[in-house]
């Protein structure tokens, strides 16, 4: 799809709608503390309540599940939410019996590429995944999507990342090269819609300031991959958020790894790919002074990890794997785990594709890769569902099962807490208050 003057009447509209969601609210949009899709769903048709009974219930919040819960949803919101003996069923609701199932807020994913893959968000919803956010790509690219007519999850964008030339993904970045330049394109692409900034890995830091700063005034957070500029120094310029576990190599690094590092890949972006096990690989987490300091910021200034753990993931023996490859995954783990055990926000990323997961489960591979790195299944629930509507900044709507949140669940087979693997047995998906998977058969 050519990007440009064609599709200007799409981003109009996109820009009109979020105008309007704006002054709707009458407050200014610099204010507005819930941000928008850019494919609101259809208003569920408010028919009669339906009860969801009898299923073990993770509210998203972190707490113990609920065993034999009732869950009202009545249009799109959910009304009641509780332990069956505290719940009353209204009269005349339709009923959908959960029992030997558990019941989940839908998940949101922060880190989706579309790839121009037009079926790939509704697999993914399929899957339990409702909401979920691009974190580079050009708007325009969305619009078959917008205007699809079958069930979609809700897409977040953030545009084309911002990033330095020579770029490592020339198609999906914008290129930015003043600290004006960089202002103005983050007022372009959130007027566009995007309801997040990302900043590439060549940006310097002066320009991820500069994002952050220009950003942080319509009140939308950054987010950054980074390869270059050091962690510590990125979040002190303000992000919000980290996207890939790799993003703190050289800031974990030795000074003299970390030089090595940078020159590698600045010289080719792709060199990349090897070098950053083989920096992972000579960590040693437990003894370096840099991990607690580096920690301790992450933690203080509320950083979102989006660790991307699955499409890192290199284990021992497996198919062509070398010996640094798999001890620098398992660092990253490692590293995840120090990050959890610390108190940071950890929220969960696909990838879309992954390694070592079918078309369609990597959001599942990475629900698994977290509980591996020492999460427990009910952590690693909220860091699927709250953690995310707050990095998002929609938990005023999502990320939990309470009354007054919009009627997005999953139910799955079994019980999570035994086995995280059930997270991937879903039996239903609703979204904004409707069953999507299979037909509504259940009223
Ligand atoms: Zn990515």
């Amino acid at each position: 799809m050519p990007i440009g003057s064609t599709h200007n009447a799409f981003v109009k509209r996109l820009a009109f709608i979020s105008m309007a969601l704006a002054l709707a609210g009458s407050i200014p949009a610099a204010a507005a503390t819930s941000l928008k899709e850019i494919n609101p769903p259809p208003p569920a048709p408010v028919k009669k309540p339906l009860a969801i009974i009898g299923a073990t219930l993770f509210d998203g919040r972190g707490g113990a599940p609920v065993q034999n819960s009732v869950v009202i949803v009545l249009g799109e919101k959910i009304i009641a939410a509780g332990p069956r003996q505290s719940v009353t069923v209204p009269n005349g609701a339709a009923t959908f019996n959960a029992t030997g199932m558990t019941l989940l807020p839908g998940f949101i994913d922060s880190h989706f590429h579309i790839e121009r893959s037009y079926d790939l968000p509704r697999l993914f919803l399929s899957h339990g995944v409702t909401s979920l956010r691009d974190p580079g790509q050009w708007i325009e690219v969305y619009e078959p999507i917008c205007r699809s007519e079958l069930p979609q999850p809700r897409c977040f964008v953030a545009g084309p990342h911002l990033d330095f030339p020579p770029h490592a993904h020339p198609l999906d970045a914008f290129a930015v090269s003043s600290a004006d330049d960089t202002r103005h394109a983050v007022n372009r692409f959130i007027d566009e819609g995007a309801s997040v900034i990302k900043v590439y890995f060549r940006l310097p830091l002066e320009l991820i300031a500069a994002a952050c700063d220009a950003a942080h005034q319509r009140g939308v957070p950054v987010t950054a991959h980074l390869e270059l500029v050091d962690a510590d120094a990125a979040i002190a310029a303000g992000l919000d958020g980290i996207e890939h576990v790799t993003s703190f190599g050289t800031a974990l690094a030795s000074p003299e790894d970390a030089a090595r590092f940078r020159k590698a890949v600045s010289a080719d972006n792709e060199a990349r790919r090897k070098e950053r096990y083989e920096l992972w690989s000579r960590l040693d987490l437990d003894n370096s002074p840099r991990v607690k300091p580096l920690v301790d910021l992450i933690v203080r200034r509320r950083i979102f990890l989006s660790a991307t753990l699955a499409v890192f993931e290199k284990r021992q023996g497996g198919e062509g794997v070398a010996d640094a490859e798999a001890r620098g995954f398992a660092n990253m783990q490692k590293f995840v785990g120090q990050c959890h055990r610390a108190g940071v926000t950890l929220v969960v990323g696909s990838h879309s594709e992954v390694p070592n997961a079918a078309r369609g489960w990597a959001y599942q591979r990475e629900l698994e890769l977290l509980a591996e790195s020492g999460l427990t299944p009910s952590e690693v629930i909220t860091a699927a569902t709250l953690n995310n509507a707050r990095y998002f900044r929609i938990d005023d709507r999502l990320g939990t099962v309470e009354p007054g949140k919009l009627a997005d669940l999953v139910l799955v087979d079994g019980e999570p807490a035994q086995h995280i693997q059930n997270l991937r047995h879903i039996k239903r998906v609703m979204l904004n208050g409707q069953w999507i998977t299979p037909a509504s058969d259940s009223e």
